[in-house]
């Protein structure tokens, strides 16, 4: 039987991110990583670039294609992980291979929700879903045959696959459950400029109901709304939402809740087996509970933590936390922490909008404290208020110039302004002292 010292399976970000540390500190041992999909390591974000603007798939890899190469890392791509013997430090493949292992890093990210509606198949031949180089394959085929397109699910994922298939012509209508889009990603007033956006580029925005039926038999024709409105397509895309892939986990007997539960040194349940990234459970330090942060930096900082902690060194992911960078059709849009959260949640929340540059600010502070904040169009200074809220710096005695477009660190107040130029490394405490 094959062994390994360190053993991944999935091969995507939070793979990435614990090659790289393992390789910086263990240049002996042996790495292989197992992935279902075929394909070397992308950006999922750049999925929707696939489509609208024909960006060929070297142009998507997440690193070179030397890097397992020069890692010395042996990819096992193309293949599944059917077996978890957390006892004998044993996986099985779908090809009856068995690899065993020192370490093992679980890595399985996402499964996509497809909710149980009558019609609605991804077996089907115009039905797809939306996170996977394959799905973008399936619909780039189909685009020739392609009209008019419904989506379903108003989140981030849907919103992307609506104006990429906008952009390539396409009659585009988004069905969302929720009474607005985005709705657990953003407060109300973004959720409306984002509708407004994507209205006024001619996408129609359909919120408050869902699919009551498919229609059509091996292929798509329309679909029926619960509100009674028939919207003909060509093409189905579902985009609800994915679900963390725990069943291998499960099975294995870890400790599962939504996601694999991991501390914060990402460890399992299980000895030597560790989990990060959309499959994992981690601690949020702004919400103080544990929870699945399905996000790409997320992914590829919690598998850097747990490879320093399977080479011994400890370390505590305590970072985490919701952030998320999002662009539609001219809009900017930046969110962290607890973006969503208002007045009814104890919060103080402060705002302010320009209808001339559209751009938008929010905070939404306590104790003193940024908690979380929006951003639109005018994000440039994302970093510093990041910065702020996870230092949990004090910021009532210039709250009201959060909101102000030329708010930078010079706004700041003097002391606060040079613990922050030092801790981010921009000046040293010598230049800081004489600021
Ligand atoms: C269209 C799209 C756009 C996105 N845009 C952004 C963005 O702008 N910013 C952001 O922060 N996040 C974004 N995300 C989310 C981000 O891509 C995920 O958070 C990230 O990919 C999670 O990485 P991961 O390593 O946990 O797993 P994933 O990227 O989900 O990869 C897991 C891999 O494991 C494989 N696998 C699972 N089970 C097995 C098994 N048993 N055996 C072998 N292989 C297995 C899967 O096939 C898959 O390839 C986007 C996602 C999508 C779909």
């Amino acid at each position: 039987m094959e062994r390994f010292d360190y053993l991944i399976i999935g091969n995507s970000v939070g793979a990435v991110g614990c090659i790289e540390t393992l390789r910086s500190f263990d240049k002996g041992g042996s790495i292989a990583v197992i992935g279902e999909e075929p394909h070397h390591v992308y950006s999922r974000a750049l999925l929707p670039y696939y489509l609208d603007q024909e960006v060929p798939v070297e142009k998507m890899l997440y690193r070179p294609v030397d890097f397992y190469e020069r890692l010395g890392v042996t990819p096992v791509l193309g293949r599944r992980v059917v077996g978890l013997d957390t006892a004998g430090h044993v996986v099985k493949l779908d090809d009856g291979r068995t690899i065993s292992y020192g370490k093992l890093l679980l890595a399985t990210g996402g499964r996509p929700i497809v909710p149980p509606i009558p019609g609605l198949d991804t077996e089907k031949e115009n039905i797809c879903n939306f996170v996977a180089l394959q799905d973008l394959q399936r619909i780039s085929r189909l685009l020739p045959s392609a009209g008019r397109v419904v989506v379903l699910g108003g989140g981030i994922i849907g919103l992307m696959a609506a104006e990429a298939l906008h952009k390539k012509g396409l009659e585009v209508g988004v069905v969302e459950l929720a009474p607005r889009v985005l709705a657990p990603v953003v407060d109300e007033f973004t959720s409306r400029l984002i509708e407004e956006a994507f209205r006024r580029s001619g996408v129609a925005i359909y919120t408050g109901t869902t699919f009551k039926e498919v229609q059509g038999g091996e292929r798509a024709t329309g679909v029926v709304l619960t509100d009674g409105t028939s919207l003909p397509c060509d093409l189905l895309v579902v985009a609800v939402g994915v679900v963390p892939r725990v069943d291998l986990a499960r099975e294995a007997g870890l400790a599962v809740n939504r996601g694999i539960l991991v501390n914060q040194q990402m460890e399992t349940s299980a000895a030597d087996v560790y989990a990060c990234g959309d499959c994992a459970e981690v601690y949020d330090f702004l919400m103080g509970n544990r929870r699945v942060l399905p996000l790409w930096p997320n992914a590829y900082a919690g598998g850097r933590v747990a490879a320093y902690n399977m080479l011994g060194m400890k370390r505590e992911y305590d970072r985490a936390t919701s952030m998320n960078a999002m662009h539609f059709f001219d809009l900017n849009i930046i969110t962290a922490g607890l973006n969503t959260a208002g007045e009814k949640d104890g919060f103080e929340v402060i705002s302010r909008f320009d209808a001339g540059s559209r751009s938008y600010r929010r905070f939404v502070l306590k104790d003193d404290r940024i908690h979380g904040f929006t951003l639109v169009t005018g994000i440039a200074r994302a970093g510093i208020f990041l910065h702020l809220m996870r230092r949990g710096c004090a910021v009532t005695s210039f709250k009201e110039k959060l909101l102000e477009g030329e708010f930078g660190y010079l706004t700041i107040p003097e002391g606060l302004r040079r613990e922050l130029l030092i801790d981010e490394g921009v000046m040293s405490e010598h230049a800081a002292a004489n600021q």
